[in-house]
């Protein structure tokens, strides 16, 4: 059985190692802070001093760390992967990070021989836990084949999309869809609020209808019980919109609406309520409505 390492346990990576310790996989894994190591030990996994060391006692190395320079520095830094990987390597990055910087490691790591996808998921943690994942796939093909046993551990919904940066690309799509549908249901469901009808009976009716979705189903919820816990940290989803934007402008592409939906973010951001879920968009078109003055915590 191929071994292999695990390079960064928060709350996405440690369930998804867990999940291929659980399927049988032989698994070294490395996390910046040690508690973390400490527990997936106690699972059986053996522990590394660095990616550097991950690199050298397996054959696949994932990581999912936070941002693009957490990837760069993982995978190319000083005690980086890139200074332990024999050719043969398969480096599979699953943090959501920029295309231009997936492309940049995958064109560093070829030159090394080890073949580099970019492979963000989406799902959350309850995917994460599940193994139920939805995993968007860039990079060579053949490489993709051969990763594939491994991500059907963590995943369900697995698609190769194209060469190397194009699962990024796919990450970006998901967040402007996430984005704009967040905005969309905290605009009407404030509408509805101050319009002083019953904001549940207009949610079941959308739920009904053509605008139904998942966002209106989940965050619907949250927005109605004013319920803001995490989820989805309104700074990850910031950090998500940066990569948006900045993808739009390598290709040319004004992505207006993303701009717009990023402001208000920064409007929360300001406010002290990055650590919300990121339904808490709602809060911003209720105190611009008038219908609050106040703060919100994380639940009221
Ligand atoms: P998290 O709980 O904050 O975990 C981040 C992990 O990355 C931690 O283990 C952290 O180590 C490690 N890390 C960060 N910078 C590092 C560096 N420079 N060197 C080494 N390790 C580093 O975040 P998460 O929620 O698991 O998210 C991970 C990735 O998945 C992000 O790109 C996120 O956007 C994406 N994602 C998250 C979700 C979600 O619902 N949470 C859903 C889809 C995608 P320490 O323990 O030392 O801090």
């Amino acid at each position: 059985m191929q071994r292999i390492g695990f390079i960064g346990l928060g709350i996405m990576g440690k369930p998804m190692a867990q999940n291929l310790l659980k399927a049988g996989y032989p698994l070294v894994v490395y996390n910046r802070s040690r508690s973390a190591m400490d527990e997936l030990a106690v699972e059986g996994a053996v522990l590394a001093e660095s990616p550097k060391t991950v690199a050298q006692q397996t054959d696949i190395v994932i990581s999912c760390v936070s941002d693009s320079p957490d990837v760069e520095a993982v995978a190319l830094g000083s005690n980086g992967i890139i200074e332990g990987a024999k050719p043969g390597l398969l480096y599979i990055d699953m943090s959501t990070i920029a295309p231009a910087t997936a492309r940049k490691v995958y064109t560093a790591l070829k030159e090394k021989g080890v073949d580099a996808l970019d492979a963000p998921v989406s799902g959350g943690d309850i995917g994460a836990q599940q193994g139920t994942l939805s995993i968007m796939v860039g990079g060579d093909e053949a490489a993709f084949q051969r990763s594939l046993p491994v991500l059907q551990i963590m995943g369900k919904n697995i698609i190769y999309i194209g060469e190397a940066g194009a699962g990024q690309v796919t990450k970006a799509c998901n967040q402007i869809v996430v984005a704009l549908t967040v905005q969309a249901v905290a605009e009407a469901l404030t509408l509805a609020k101050k319009s002083r009808v019953d904001v549940a009976r207009v949610r079941d009716a959308l739920m009904g209808g053509f605008a139904q979705s998942r966002i209106l189903e989940v965050h619907g919820k949250r927005i109605l019980e004013g319920n803001f816990q995490p989820g989805f940290k309104l700074n990850l989803h910031r950090k998500d919109m940066n990569i948006v934007l900045q993808a739009g402008r390598e290709v040319g592409v004004p992505l207006l609406g993303s701009a717009q939906v990023t402001t208000l973010m920064d409007a929360l951001l300001a406010q002290g309520k990055g650590d919300l879920d990121n339904a808490a968009l709602a809060t911003l078109y209720e105190l611009l409505a008038g219908i609050r003055s106040d703060d919100v915590t994380e639940t009221e």
